[in-house]
């Protein structure tokens, strides 16, 4: 039978790119979204994968949706936390609106993500968990001082996960993807963007699908040993 992959943020983005391959690796797909409910559809009638719609941020949401996708494609073996936003602003201008709004999604959504899956996957001794971290988590950005404090939590959070996931079977990976030519860097100036690249040794964005390509490597059997790791994939951007 197909192993059942849950993806939240799913429907668009690095997202989208994640529930394609998974389906194309022969996984039974889930994706979440938030209230897109147009690119959702568009989503799910160009390929055939399911959507459900819930905010992470809302740890009963999250709850009831999962049980929902475990109802009609059975228990999900490999869960994947990719739904995130940014509120930026410099530290001095930022509000404390600004700060709650991006860790209840990025980080406390990760945790209403993971936790009401986690008790199955310790159950059955299987389970793949990753989160898409981001490189401002490890090194930090300007008027980002929300989101990479969320992201570097999410590093926090898959570390400790791996340390009790182990003896069940679960393992539990970051991805820190560097700048993804996503809707989002493609919306902003073409001469901020110009300066982005000027900063990726590659000489380019990154493309989505060279995110989707490192969960398939986590969430598969190849990866079996590999637990509490991050993948960095940033053209070169930052090492760690
Ligand atoms: P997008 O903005 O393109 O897509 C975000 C997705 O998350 C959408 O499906 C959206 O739903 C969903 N979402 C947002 N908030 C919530 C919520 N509260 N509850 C449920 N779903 C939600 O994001 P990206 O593809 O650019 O980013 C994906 C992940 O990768 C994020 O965690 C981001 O921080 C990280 N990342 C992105 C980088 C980049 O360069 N793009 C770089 C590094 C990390 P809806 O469509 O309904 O709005």
């Amino acid at each position: 039978m197909a192993r059942v992959a849950l993806v939240t943020g799913g429907s668009r983005g690095i997202g989208e790119a994640i529930s394609k391959r998974l389906k194309a690796d022969g996984y039974e797909v889930a994706a979440t979204y938030a209230g897109n409910d147009e690119k959702a559809k568009a989503f799910t009638d160009a390929t055939g994968i399911k959507t459900y719609k819930w905010n992470v941020a809302d740890y009963d949401a999250s709850k009831n949706g999962l049980a929902k996708v475990e109802e009609e494609l059975g228990p999900i073996d490999v869960v994947v936390a990719n739904a995130g936003i940014t509120r930026d602003a410099p530290f001095h201008k930022m509000t404390p609106e600004q700060w709650k709004e991006v860790v209840d999604t990025n980080l406390t959504g990760v945790f209403n993500t993971i936790h009401p899956v986690w008790p199955g996957m310790r159950e059955r001794k299987f389970g793949r968990v990753i989160v898409i971290s981001s490189i401002n988590g490890q090194k930090g950005q300007f008027g980002q001082t929300n989101y990479a404090a969320t992201k570097a939590g999410d590093l926090g959070i898959v570390k400790s996960l791996a340390q009790e996931g182990a003896r069940y079977g679960i393992t539990a990976n970051a991805v820190c993807p560097g700048y993804i030519a996503t809707e989002m860097v493609m919306a902003v100036p073409e001469k901020v963007r110009e300066a982005i690249i000027g900063q990726i040794p590659v000489g380019r964005l990154g493309e989505p699908e060279e995110i989707a390509r490192c969960v398939a490597f986590l969430a598969s059997d190849e990866a079996s040993f590999i637990t509490g790791s991050t993948i960095s994939a940033n053209g070169g951007q930052y090492f760690v």
